[in-house]
């Protein structure tokens, strides 16, 4: 039986948006535009899925896609008028990658194809523009000689040499000799290169482009691209084949980059730049500075306003914020592409508020066109203005946000500085996509040319990552290592600032400020607020965290951790005294010492928190934590050994002894959580006694009762007995300190569910539980039997690589298993009772796929660090408008 191929090339004219997945993004858009009745160049598309096949056949095309692209070869020169490869009159082309989610930096298409000697002298006489046939020519053989041929060589310094020579400052100077001359010094060089004859047959550049463009989905730099963003490795990518139009056939042509409004603010306006005289990447690749977009008002009247009028066009049709990319030709205008542009969450906000606003969008669709990650940059630092700033050089404000750390300038260096633990900021003349891992590393980045749509801008502002590009009067010198600028030097190493906000670049380290919510993110937030079911909570352990978690819109604290008020300096020693006490007598003089700081504490806390849940969690971790190192003690115990001094070493001999008898082998399954409560029973009396003394103390101080909320979670739970046990002994003493008090104490007494064994029996646990939250940190390391930080240390960045593990389950909830427990556990735990209070408050609590999961579960409130307090409002409010779809 003979099998029928499947289609894997669609003409222009076959396709609509709704086919990116099959088209790609820019294949499906330019097909929509011209659905519209844009005007777009004619050509075809070569889909992802012949990119997977292409893949599955062991990187070859098969037969049946060349037949395929020769007959839209066909169709194309039929409506073109031209012939490809044809002397007189020849068919030129682009070949553009186009994956499903649009990935920057890919900058991987070949121009002007088609053309060889021969076609280029047939070019030149059609057009009746020699010069303008060589420009084409020579710009075709450094495409793709750099991206089909991978030949490394620097073709612009063959250019620039070639200028140099005649005195001419810029490209468009560069006359029909001096072209030549460039064309035959390219071939050379390429051919002694590859050792090939360049390839002449316009046929052959073509398939060698498409599968080029194959290729190219599996570069290092598009896998680290991918991972940085989440984007799956086996969607492949489509091929577009286009007809070419030319911005560079002389003054009544050009070309340009736009968006329909401002990436960084979101202002309503046209933004971007445009070059007469160009073509392709000129605008974005910092060869001449382009101009900006209201320029070609006064130079090109009649083309700004189609430009206007279509762009508003497009961002009706599409709904949102347009990128776009189009070329003059002669005066006439072509789109060359659309796509959803990439935003900051200023712009972001403001564009999805002002949607609403203008009647383009409902709240809802604001509220889930914004990425709940996003809005952290909003929360970014900015420059404390009261500051005395030292300002050392201005460039473009390319992506707002401030930062500061150490100049580097190659991408590598700032990688490996910021794994050992530094901020760095990345400083190069421009960036490229070979710098993207340094700019993942990078606090900031600066670039000394460059416009709005550069590459380090357009990246920064994807990564939300402060950028100041076309800084011109820094001289960046790669071979000693430093910038200059205004007779000053800046060397490897030494701290400046950058404001992205204002373009401003500022020597040292400059005082910084938290930013407040309000405007456009206050109202998407208020909006969110109206629609999320599920609350949201903060992980606090401070009064000063905790008045932060209210301003961000905290409901309540979901986990206050006790442990850290054990860590500051003054405490600790009386920490140690109690760890190390000999007999229960001392044990509980010292618990005397630490009980009324706890209270005060406490009290900090629930004051600061009036009218909110606090849920405190009794002591966790095992007490070997507080004491010295193991090893360290053992070195000074050595040292005195030597010296022979008695006093001082008996001391340290006994401190050794008892470190030794607390040591364990596996501290994240040893004696911590409620197993140590169990055996010192004094420590967990200690602490409530203080929660619930806090509270009296402020009642006696005339709040009102009901706004003082503490509830008790008792940590680690994995069987009934302890939590029965622990339970009894909270009440114990609650109703000790009402009969001291003579106040009146009913305060909620739950669990954190952290143990895979909890899950399964959660209606035994619930039966003495009051609340549930779910740990969600230590439940993935007990489930997957993985400790975190060895995990993520050592094995987990394999597993990611080698996807072996989709995902890290430590960022992101793993639904299948963790996710699974808690499901269960939530079930058993409301057919016992049903009102009992469930959250989260692991980490995931501010991952918005993990918030969008435990909506689904059922969860009353997720809480995280007060930081990602607006990301899980946003999060949770998608889940509740996602779940009622
Ligand atoms: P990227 O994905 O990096 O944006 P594009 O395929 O959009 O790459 O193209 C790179 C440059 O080439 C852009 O400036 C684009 O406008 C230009 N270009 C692409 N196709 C054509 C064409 N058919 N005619 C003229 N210019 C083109
Ligand atoms: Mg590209
Ligand atoms: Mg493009």
């Amino acid at each position: 039986m003979a099998i029928i191929p499947e289609k894997q090339v669609y003409s222009f004219e076959e396709g609509r948006a709704e086919m990116k997945a099959l088209l790609g993004g820019k294949g499906a858009n330019l097909a929509e535009m011209i659905r519209i009745g844009l005007v777009v160049p004619p050509g075809f598309v070569v889909t992802t899925e012949a990119c997977i096949r292409y893949y599955e056949e062991g990187q070859t095309m098969s037969s049946s896609l060349k037949e395929e692209v020769e007959e839209h070869l066909k169709a194309l020169e039929k409506k073109m008028g031209k012939r490809f490869g044809d002397a007189e009159k020849p068919l030129l082309l682009s070949v553009r990658s186009g994956a499903v989610v649009s990935m920057p930096g890919m900058m991987d298409t070949i121009l002007n194809l088609g053309l060889n000697r021969e076609t280029t002298e047939g070019l030149a006489r059609q057009v009746g523009d020699r010069r303008f046939a060589l420009d084409c020519y020579r710009r075709f053989i450094q495409m793709y000689s750099d991206v089909v041929l991978k030949v490394e060589h620097d073709f612009d310094g063959i250019m620039q040499e070639e200028k140099d020579r005649r005195g001419f400052q810029t490209d468009i100077e560069l006359d029909e000799e001096a072209l030549e001359v460039i064309i035959d010094r390219f071939i050379a060089v390429t051919e002694k290169e590859t050792a090939q004859p360049f390839p002449n047959d316009p046929r052959e550049q073509l398939f060698r482009s498409i599968q080029a463009v194959f290729d190219s989905w599996n570069t290092p730099r598009a896998n680290v691209y991918r991972r940085a963003n989440n984007i799956p490795d086996d969607l492949g990518t489509a091929v577009n084949v286009q007809t070419m139009v030319f911005g560079n056939r002389g003054e009544s042509s050009g070309t340009g980059v736009i968006f329909t409004r401002n990436p960084s603010t979101g202002e309503n306006k046209l933004y971007g730049e445009y070059l007469i005289n160009a073509q392709g990447e000129d605008v974005v690749a910092g060869i001449r500075t382009p101009k900006h977009i209201d320029e070609l008002k006064d130079e090109m009247p009649r083309i700004y306003d189609e430009l206007i009028r279509l762009c508003k066009k497009l961002e009706k049709h599409y709904r949102d914020m347009q990128d776009i990319e189009f070329t003059i030709e002669e005066g006439k205008l072509y789109f060359l592409q659309t796509r959803t542009g990439k935003r900051t969450a200023a712009s972001a906000v403001k564009v999805a508020v002002d949607l609403v606003e203008e009647g383009i969008i409902s709240r809802e669709e604001a509220i889930s066109r914004i990425e709940p990650d996003q809005l952290e940059q909003l929360m970014h630092r900015q420059i404390d203005e009261r500051a005395a700033l030292d300002v050392i050089a201005g460039g473009l404000p390319a992506s707002p946000g401030a930062a500061a750390g150490q100049v580097v300038f190659d991408a590598d260096t700032a990688e490996e500085w910021s794994e050992k633990g530094r901020k760095v900021i990345l400083v190069r003349t421009e960036t490229t996509p070979d710098d993207i891992h340094g700019m993942i590393a990078a606090e900031g980045i600066l670039t000394s040319r460059g416009g709005m749509t550069s590459h380090a801008a357009v990246v920064a502002r994807g990564m939300g990552k402060p950028c100041v590009c076309g800084s011109e009067e820094i001289r960046v010198d790669n071979e000693n290592q430093c910038l200059q600028v205004d007779g000053r030097t800046v060397t490897r190493g030494e701290v400046i600032s950058i404001d992205g906000a204002t373009g401003r670049v500022m020597w040292g380290e400059v005082p910084m400020v938290e930013h407040r919510i309000s405007g456009d993110f206050q109202t998407i937030l208020d909006w969110a607020d109206q629609v999320r079911t599920m609350k949201v909570r903060a992980n606090a352990d401070t009064p000063g965290d905790a008045a932060r978690a209210i301003e961000l819109g905290a409901e309540g604290i979901g986990l206050c951790r006790t442990e850290h008020m054990f860590f500051s300096p003054e405490r600790l020693p009386v920490v140690q005294e109690m760890i190390l006490a000999e007999s229960m007598e001392k044990r509980e003089a010292a618990l005397q010492r630490i009980l009324p700081l706890q209270r005060d504490d406490f009290k900090g806390i629930f004051e600061a928190m009036l009218g909110y849940p606090v849920t405190v969690r009794l002591l966790d971790p095992p007490l070997h934590e507080f004491l010295p190192d193991r090893d360290e003690l053992l070195l000074q115990v050595n040292d005195l050994r030597k010296k022979g001094e008695s006093a001082a070493l008996k001391e340290k001999e006994a401190l050794w002894q008892k470190v030794n008898a607390l040591h364990e082998f596996n501290p994240m399954l040893g004696h911590r959580g409620c197993r140590l409560g169990l055996v010192f029973p004094e420590i967990y009396r200690m602490q409530v006694r203080a929660i619930l003394e806090a509270a009296v103390e402020l009642i006696k101080e005339g709040v009102e009762e009901a706004r003082i909320m503490p509830e008790i979670m008792i940590p680690l739970v994995g069987n009934e007995g302890e939590i029965k046990a622990i339970r009894e002994l909270v009440e114990g003493v609650m109703a000790e300190v009402e009969k001291e008090t003579s106040v009146k104490l009913s305060y909620p007494v739950g669990t954190m569910i952290e143990l895979p064994r909890a899950c399964m029996i959660a209606e035994r646990i619930a039966k003495h539980a009051d609340f549930f939250s779910f740990g969600t940190n230590d439940l993935t390391q007990t489930t997957f039997g993985f400790s975190r930080d060895d995990a993520e240390g050592k094995f987990l960045p394999h597993y990611l690589e080698n996807k072996i593990l989709a995902r890290n389950p430590f960022m992101e909830i793993d639904r299948d298993g963790v996710g699974e427990l808690v499901r269960i556990a939530v079930e058993k735990g409301r057919l016992i009772k049903p009102g009992l209070e469930q959250g989260v408050c692991g980490e995931h609590g501010g991952n918005p796929a993990s918030v969008k999961f435990f909506r689904e579960v059922g969860l009353d409130y997720v809480s995280c660090s007060p930081f990602r307090v607006p990301v899980a409002r946003l999060a949770a409010a998608q889940a509740a408008i996602n779940q009622s779809r």
